[in-house]
């Protein structure tokens, strides 16, 4: 078993500061990546980073939802949600700098479990650890100044 980040993930990254096996990676590049990954292989269940993302993202794999409703923010591939569009400003009191987002109303019912496996494809078909060092640059600056360098 394993903790799943979904698309309600706005690129927060203060669970990855109480992750005590260092397993959630921010996706980079966003364009592909655009959520933070949870490591299935590492992740321990210890459930320290669920009370510390502000969009309420992070769940259980076995208690990922598959009716989710509510007027939410969300962020996809632009394949996956051609009609997001790049936003910045505040999301519940935080700062945030999306490629493709878009917000919903609350009427949408949205499958979640769909959000699993690009957890797992994260570690075994992209990046990985690769960019351990651009999410620490990413932490520092924070996402209003950041800039991706390859
Ligand atoms: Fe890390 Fe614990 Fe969250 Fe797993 S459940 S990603 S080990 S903080």
């Amino acid at each position: 078993m394993t903790h799943i980040t979904t698309r309600l993930c706005l690129r927060d990254t203060a669970c990855v500061e109480v992750c005590p096996v260092e397993c959630m990676v921010l996706g980079f590049p966003e364009e592909e990546w655009p959520w933070l990954y949870i490591d299935p292989d590492t992740c321990i269940d210890c459930g320290a980073c669920i009370p510390e993302c502000p969009y309420e993202a992070i769940f259980p794999e076995e208690e990922v939802p598959f009716d989710f409703q509510g007027e939410v923010w969300i962020t996809n591939t632009k394949d996956l949600l051609p009609d997001g569009a790049p936003f910045e400003g505040e999301v519940d009191g935080h700062y945030v700098k999306l490629l493709n987002a878009k917000k919903l109303d609350g009427s949408e019912t949205l499958d979640l479990t769909e959000d699993i496996p690009p957890n797992y494809d994260y570690f075994s078909e992209g990046p990985g650890y690769d960019h351990m060092d651009t999410m620490t640059k990413y932490m520092e600056v924070g996402a209003k100044d950041f800039k991706f360098e390859g």
